[in-house]
């Protein structure tokens, strides 16, 4: 890009003052929050036609989802960032994987399983989380598909929570069967997945603290939810 010739520099920064509200000149921040950036999509890298028609469905999901996404798990003291690049790449290692403010999903995944556009409410959840440790990974993951559940397309065919749970699953499997817990535990504990949410963003979750955050040790609540949901209607 061209420099600016010195005397339009100058017209520019005098112009500067009157263009902006003041009440950003009093504050005079050097950035604004993020909390104030409209959200908002950036596509990267071949978009091969075979999954177009997919990736529009991803964007119109994307606006759905992240508002009320932000809505019930960001951060207060740390916002979460607004402006997600969403990238695709022919193979991947998994379905779709999330950094801080990217989301890379797999073409080859894609093409074969055109309905599983879910997988991006999953993904923008873990960056929302923003938790300092992953650990315990089941928290995590397991959020990150409870938030699916409510939050993802309204229809989803070929993923679901299961509709009941066996002695031989461990709410320690993450992702689903862990998603089915909260579930359960947000319905006999409301608030429940919030609190250990916001404990997991505050940095040192102990899973003793279930006990204070849930009412009872996680083995505990874990055996009351196995013996409702072995005879249990489907989670939607
Ligand atoms: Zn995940």
């Amino acid at each position: 890009m061209r420099p600016l010739h010195p005397l339009l520099l100058l017209l520019v920064l005098c112009a500067l003052p009157a263009l902006l509200p003041a009440t950003t000149l009093a504050q005079a921040p050097t950035q604004p929050p993020a909390k104030n950036t409209a959200p908002s999509l950036t596509l990267e890298g071949d978009i091969p036609p075979s999954i177009a028609p997919i990736v529009g469905r991803m964007t119109t999901l994307f606006y759905e989802c992240l508002p009320r996404l932000l809505a019930r798990f960001e951060n207060p003291q740390k916002p979460a960032p607004r402006n997600i690049r969403l990238r695709f790449e022919r193979a991947l290692k998994a379905p779709a994987m999330a950094d801080r403010t990217s989301i890379t999903v797999s073409i080859d995944w894609i093409e074969k399983h055109p309905e599983d556009i879910g997988l991006l409410t999953h993904e923008l959840t873990h960056i929302i989380q923003a938790y300092p440790s992953p650990n315990p990974g089941w928290i995590t993951e397991g959020i990150a598909d409870y938030a699916r559940l409510l939050y993802g397309p309204s229809s989803q065919p070929g993923w679901s929570l299961p509709s009941t749970l066996t002695p031989a699953q461990h709410y320690t499997n993450s992702y689903r069967v862990t998603a089915r817990f909260l579930l359960w535990l947000e319905s006999t504990q409301p608030g429940s997945v919030d609190k250990i949410h916001r404990r997991m963003q505050a940095g040192g979750f102990r899973e003793e603290e279930f006990t204070a955050l849930a009412g009872a040790p996680i083995d505990q609540l874990w055996q009351r939810c196995l013996a409702e949901l072995q005879t249990a209607q489907p989670a939607r």
